[in-house]
């Protein structure tokens, strides 16, 4: 992907079908849907693709443990809905992306007979719902194999545990997957370019056309579209608010944080699940990336451009790190943290006013508004994106444009890098390139098929084999890589979003900024 080319297109076209302003999860998941259902598409992200919530997640493909709970507890079937179609979701995000996802074990420590048949009989039904699709059987273990799976765990007061599955994937770099991919096939996809007002009809409000800022250039563009898709997440309201003044909020934001810690704290892959705080949440400590990820927290924010992690939050989670695990963990050994924003969906509608709205499952919602046209989708998590976009869509055609929908083929559509990917294929660029074998698993992951086409950047200059820090795995060649076909333009697009070292460790990243920022010189300018 080329962000000159993608900018001459955006000259070139007249009008398109659609025009979808964020770039996250659920605006790149509708540039693919719309885009293989033969539409006109461009996408416009105002920081780069992912910057915001998309990449700040727990990184979990889950119908969602604790919504289940609540579904029971309450007798709440539209809840238990949810699940069941989020269940059905996670093994198609792990089908369609292997080189991004893996299936993970999850261990509940439980510290009561009853504590432990609850949970062991919760998960059971977690397993039944996923039927078919379920990945594995959950499994209660005594505290012996609990603790033979998980050394690291805490013994004092430990009675057994309940080990279940889910899914992981790497967030940044899914919705990368999912923008490549839409763009492969034809959609119009640029980030950092910021949608700053709308065009409209005189006479009855409509949406028309959208002004655009490239903010690295500082140009403007003029655009018309057909159908105008806001995807903003915890930005709805703004761009809501631009398309019809009129309109009242619908979003809320929740913060979540996330500390990153070693990955001594917790080796092997099986992950914890503190299934209640004293505070009533869930807590994570995930295996990720060779690192340690734990969270999160759950408290309504004003929303950010910027959110960050706090330093209360960092003690709250390390807290929780040391009534689990027995190595005491202290705040110093924090490599990286991140907080999010949730688009939370206010639960009343306000139908009194000017929105017409499709709730198609309590989650998310699309709206389109009577006056503006604007369709807005808002609320769901990344688990049941693809979901998000397949109903943007349907009503796009149902509703706007008014003609028949050609079916959704996303369920099946294999994400760039993951198409004949096989991990293996690991030992061959070993054996082709002199890297660690780290290095070339790390490339794998990253990168799925396309590993070998950053490896092949070193026939020109073999000084890009050579890693971008000690101590991981990152390369040379992937900083030239990833702002040469992947469109990255800052030193944060590179080092958090493609390469995801900034998440991970923060000096790390900082060490290798000078040679990120030497190469987008030389690249970009
Ligand atoms: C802490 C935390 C943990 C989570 N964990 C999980 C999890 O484990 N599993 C799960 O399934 N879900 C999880 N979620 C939920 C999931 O991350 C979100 O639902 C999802 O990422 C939202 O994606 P989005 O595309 O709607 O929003 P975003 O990712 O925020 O994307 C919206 C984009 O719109 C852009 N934008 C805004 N205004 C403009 C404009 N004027 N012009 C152009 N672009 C604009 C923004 O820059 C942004 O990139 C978590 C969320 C949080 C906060």
């Amino acid at each position: 992907m080329n962000r000159n080319k993608q900018l001459e297109k955006l000259k070139n076209t007249p009008q398109y079908d659609i025009c979808i302003i964020g770039g996250g999860a659920t605006g790149a998941g509708i540039a693919l849907d719309a885009t293989l259902r033969g539409l006109n598409v461009l996408l416009v992200e105002k920081q780069d693709f992912a910057a915001q919530t998309s990449s700040k997640s727990t990184k979990l493909i889950h119908g969602g443990v604790r919504y289940l709970e609540q579904a029971v507890k309450k007798l709440d079937w539209e809840q238990y809905k949810m699940v069941r179609k989020a269940l059905k979701e996670r093994s198609i995000l792990l089908q369609n992306a292997p080189h991004l996802t893996r299936p993970l074990a999850l261990l509940t420590p439980c510290f009561s007979l009853i504590e432990s048949v609850y949970y062991a009989i919760g998960l059971k039904m977690y397993e039944w719902i996923a039927g078919s699709k379920n990945i594995e059987a959950s499994q209660w273990l005594s505290k012996k194999k609990a603790l033979s799976l998980i050394p690291e765990l805490k013994k004092e007061r430990l009675h057994s545990a309940v080990l279940y599955y889910d899914g992981q994937l790497d967030d940044a770099r899914y919705c990368l997957a999912l923008i490549q991919t839409a763009e492969q096939k034809g959609a119009t996809v640029i980030n950092h370019i910021q949608a700053l007002k709308f065009g409209k009809n005189e006479d009855n409000g409509r949406l028309k056309s959208v002004w655009l800022k490239d903010l690295l250039h500082q140009t403007e563009y003029h655009i018309s579209a057909k159908v105008f898709v806001n995807a903003t997440g915890p930005f709805a309201d703004h761009i809501r608010k631009l398309a019809n003044p009129k309109l009242k909020p619908r979003i809320k934001v929740s913060r979540g944080a996330h500390i990153v810690l070693p990955q001594q704290y917790l080796q092997g892959n099986t992950a914890i699940l503190v299934p209640k705080t004293d505070d009533g949440r869930v807590i994570f400590m995930i295996p990720w990336q060779d690192h340690l990820l734990v969270g999160t927290t759950d408290e309504a924010d004003t929303l950010s451009e910027t959110p960050d992690l706090e330093p209360a939050e960092k003690t709250y989670l390390i807290d929780y790190v040391n009534r689990y695990l027995a190595t005491k963990v202290s705040e110093d050994a924090v490599t990286a943290g991140f907080a999010g924003q949730r688009p939370l969906l206010e639960a009343q509608l306000h139908t009194a006013l000017d929105a017409e709205t499709k709730s198609l499952v309590r989650d998310h919602e699309v709206e389109i508004d009577r006056r503006s046209r604007l369709v807005s989708i808002m609320g769901g998590k990344w688990t049941t994106y693809r979901l998000m976009a397949k109903d943007t869509v349907d009503v796009i055609f149902e509703n706007i444009l008014k003609k028949e929908s050609p079916a959704c083929q996303t369920d099946t559509q294999v994400l760039f890098g993951g198409v004949h990917y096989i991990f293996d294929d690991w030992q061959h660029l070993c054996k082709h390139y002199a890297i660690s074998p780290a290095s070339a698993q790390h490339l794998m992951r990253k990168y799925g098929t396309l590993a070998s086409s950053v490896l092949a950047l070193s026939h020109d200059d073999n000084s890009l084999l050579a890693p971008l820090v000690e101590g991981h795995p990152f390369i040379k060649a992937e900083v030239v890589y990833v702002v040469q076909e992947e469109m990255a333009c800052s030193v944060d697009d590179v080092l958090i979003r493609r390469l995801g070292l900034g998440l991970r460790d923060a000096k790390a990243a900082a060490q290798a900024r000078s040679f990120v920022t030497q190469i987008l010189k030389q690249i970009i300018g």
